[in-house]
């Protein structure tokens, strides 16, 4: 038998990467030594540190019961310090930090807590998908602000009609940005904050990339500004901080009743994460900041070597000062599609097409800094040897 899927499922905006995907299995087939820049996934290990914790962990009987379902004390604790020692930010561990399961897990659920069928939330776009499937999934609309070169990738918050912004229940943020590579100020934060108390907007902010940053640039956290806890929550993740993308734990912290909501649609569906996990984080969290720094220097050096390479073939683009992304412009005469399909097809380069994003994203493509330098330099390399 097949079964139908459900609308749900059938409103799902269609694939954009199907075509890149197609095109690369087709290249690996033919045997062609494929350079993959596509996806947002760190090479690099997990801390040693990390991983002795893990194997400890996994030796305790205890952790083999359920997790309490807003995470362990100690783990939500060793989140509120590292707040307050990175960012200044006072959290109450009991109240206003949820353990999730990585930060897709927490965005996806958020709108099951607060969009009733037919509300409206604030999505960017190009985005991430989770903000807008999320919504969708909840039975609500998304209003997308699009995110423009000429604003520094930030919405602009004049353009929303009053009408969307006063029946608007979340907006959606994501800085340092994926996949701009954007950051935003205090200024833009305070802008958002302003906002959402005037229409009663909750903010989501997605704060995966604030510890990849290069040179004198340090992210803030949306959370330092006045009034922000009012309004809202962040989503904080240890997949991109200590390269742990497969070890599935991240956080949320902020408003409680934001923090209370989103933990009651969560207790209802799964049963938490696992406590090894969750241990191995507590000794992420505390560990020396070293070791995040020698992530660092990895990637400002692949994005050094990447950007000096694509302005010598002639593209026109600043260093990022976070994320491990670089957001280019396709040269003339290209769409996003048709030039990552021809440095496929030619170059055996795998980048992703800017417009798969969403609609600003067109004229756009995207590399993702997560292959060794020796390989980006060889990328390069082919990039020059054929004519763009
Ligand atoms: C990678 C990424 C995350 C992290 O997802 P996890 O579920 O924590 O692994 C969150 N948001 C954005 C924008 C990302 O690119």
């Amino acid at each position: 038998m097949d079964f139908v899927y459900a609308d749900r499922l059938q409103q799902l905006p269609p694939y954009l990467f199907a075509e890149i995907d197609r095109a690369k299995a087709e290249a690996l087939q033919k045997g062609m030594d494929v350079i993959d820049l596509g996806v947002g996934d760190p090479d690099i290990p997990t801390p040693a540190p990390i991983v002795e914790a893990l194997k400890k962990a996994a030796e305790k009987p205890v952790n083999y019961r359920y997790p309490s379902y807003a995470g362990m004390l100690s783990f939500r604790q060793a989140a509120a310090e590292w707040y307050q020692k990175r960012f200044d930010v006072e959290l109450n561990p009991q109240t206003e930090v949820l353990t999730l399961i990585g930060s897709k897990e927490g965005i996806a659920h958020l709108p099951l807590a607060f969009i009733n069928p037919g509300d409206i939330a604030l999505v960017p776009t190009p985005a991430y998908p989770v903000y807008h499937i999320g919504t969708l999934f909840a039975g609500g609309k998304s209003y997308f602000m699009p995110l423009l070169e000429e604003n520094n990738f930030l919405p602009d918050l004049d353009k929303i009609p009053s009408d969307i912004a006063q029946r608007a229940k979340i907006m959606f943020l994501n800085y340092p940005n994926n996949p701009t590579a954007a950051v935003a100020e205090a200024e833009f934060f305070e802008k958002a904050i302003f906002f959402a108390k005037k229409n009663e907007i909750m903010i989501c902010h997605d704060a995966a990339y604030t510890e990849l940053y290069y040179d004198n640039y340090k992210p803030i956290s949306f959370l330092n500004l006045p009034g922000a806890k009012e309004v809202g929550i962040e989503i904080h993740s240890l997949s991109k901080t200590y390269n742990m993308t497969g070890w599935r734990i991240g956080f949320a912290v902020g408003n409680p009743s934001v923090i209370a909501g989103l933990g009651k649609v969560k207790s209802n569906i799964d049963s938490g994460v696992f406590q090894a996990v969750q241990e191995a984080g507590i000794i992420a969290l505390r560990s020396d900041e070293a070791l995040v720094e020698a992530n660092r220097k990895i990637y400002q050096e692949r994005r050094d070597v990447m950007v000096k390479g694509l302005r010598e073939i002639g593209f026109d683009l600043n260093p990022p000062k976070a994320t491990f992304y670089l957001w280019v412009k396709v040269p003339q005469g290209y769409d996003s599609a048709s030039f990552c399909t021809r440095l496929l097809k030619e170059a055996g380069i795998v980048v992703t097409p800017g417009s798969g994003f969403g609609e600003p994203g067109e004229g756009y493509f995207r590399i993702a800094l997560t292959v060794d330098k020796a390989r980006l330099e060889e990328a390069v390399e082919r990039m020059k040897n054929i004519a763009l």
